[in-house]
């Protein structure tokens, strides 16, 4: 089997409503790029990666040199062909490279007729269970959908809980001041008492905050807290000052991060992102050196569709040491573009896909139709706040949102 050619396709899928961070927002939508690579047996295999438009799709495109002729059963050298460590000091290609390997494991799947897992060593569980990922949202186009208060966080868990069946509930927050996100994090533990929790203000606080509001929920049944500080050296600092587990999904990326910390801990759970380090592979690999030296891993959410939520699948079905539930954007969307729509949850998690490689295909048709909603709406800026304009967050951060005031709708949302 070689590969006889590459090609990608930027699309855009609507959120049920805007998802506020400490950033700034993703307005109304998911921009994502998939990643087709086809071989001389007429297989195609399939990647996502985030963000997109011109540049992405060119990104893939020069990488067709490098890749017709190659075959794909040689996952590692790819590594050393598209990201070498040196190299990748000029050309940063760690997005490209995971989702060429998500195709290529797809496509050896495919070619020997086993689930991606199979690959992989084998699933160690059928269902990966997932958190349910609450965000502050502004109101959607019909004025529906707005987390701002504590009784609309609480509101929005417990219609997810109904819908999903999680039982494990993740607040994004950085948005507003911590003692304001500590009152709606509180409300959300009394309001579902059995389940469990964790918070993730995207290193927002400082570490003295991030300490204030680690010992203000350190009597609720938390998982952990998820980078309340920016940086391993802040993160260890906050640790020495807490019972919570650590975790980060920001400051342990790569090995090297890992080594490091793994010789001075500063965080207990490692949260894989097979976007991040490079391809479910190498998440694989570090959930391995995790077991090793006993820190906890989960999977992690950098947005996603069907494509990239398979490739957490089958991450999260072999790694024996996942400790909590996984991370997913994905409820929030409205749609897929994958064949038969939106994968579904039962009792919070989803089973792993069993067909051959990926174990999904695109639909041609959603495809085209959000690939035209892409060209119609362009991209959007992740960093910036349409609720806020000219706002930008120091880090620490400060200046925090007023929740007081009622989140308005905008053109750019109104699809
Ligand atoms: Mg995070």
């Amino acid at each position: 089997m070689r590969i006889t050619d590459v090609r990608a396709t930027t699309v855009t899928v609507p959120l049920q409503a805007p998802l506020r961070h400490s950033n700034g927002a993703h307005w109304g939508r998911f921009v994502r790029t998939l990643v087709e690579v086809e071989t001389d047996n007429g297989l195609v295999g399939l990647g996502e990666m985030g963000g997109g438009g011109e540049s992405a799709e060119a990104a893939v495109r020069a990488l067709r040199d490098y890749l017709v002729g190659h075959d794909p059963a040689r996952t590692e050298a790819l590594r050393f062909m598209l990201a070498n460590p040196t190299a990748s000091l000029y050309n940063n290609r760690t997005q490209l490279l995971a989702a060429i390997e998500f195709a290529c494991l797809d496509l050896q799947g495919q070619h020997l007729g086993v689930p991606v897992h199979d690959l992989l060593g084998g699933r160690v569980r059928d269902r990966v269970e997932f958190a349910s990922y609450l965000f502050f949202r502004y109101p959607s186009a019909d004025g529906d959908g707005e987390v701002r208060t504590a009784e609309q966080l609480v509101e929005h868990a417990s219609r997810l809980r109904r819908a999903h069946g999680f039982r494990v509930h993740k607040v994004k927050g950085g948005v507003f001041s911590p003692d304001y996100e500590l009152e709606c994090y509180r409300a959300l533990a009394e309001a579902f008492p059995g389940d469990r929790f964790r918070y993730d203000p995207n290193g927002a606080l400082s570490v003295e905050e991030a300490v204030r509001f680690a010992r203000g929920i350190e009597d609720l049944p938390n998982d952990f807290i998820e980078d309340p500080t920016f940086g391993l050296n802040g993160l260890r600092r906050v640790r020495e000052k807490t019972s919570l587990a650590i975790a980060t999904n920001t400051v342990v990326v790569n090995f090297e991060q890992l080594a490091a910390n793994v010789r001075d801990p500063a965080v207990d759970v490692i949260l894989l992102d097979t976007t991040f380090w490079g391809g479910i592979r190498p998440c694989v690999k570090a959930a391995g050196v995790c077991e090793t030296f006993q820190l906890s891993v989960a999977v992690h959410s950098s947005g996603e569709l069907g494509v990239q939520l398979a490739s957490m699948l089958h991450m999260g079905a072999v790694v024996p040491n996942l400790s909590f539930a996984a991370d997913a954007h994905y409820h929030h969307l409205v749609d897929d573009v994958i064949d038969g729509g939106k994968l579904t949850y039962v009792d919070g998690a989803i089973e792993v896909p069993s067909g051959p490689g990926l174990g999904v295909r695109l639909d041609g048709d959603k495809v085209a139709e959000y690939a035209e909603l892409y060209r119609e709406l362009g991209g959007y800026p992740y960093d910036r706040d349409p609720g806020r304009p000219g706002w930008y967050p120091l880090l620490p951060n400060a200046d925090f949102a007023d929740p007081t005031v009622p989140g308005s709708t905008w053109n750019e949302a109104r699809l």
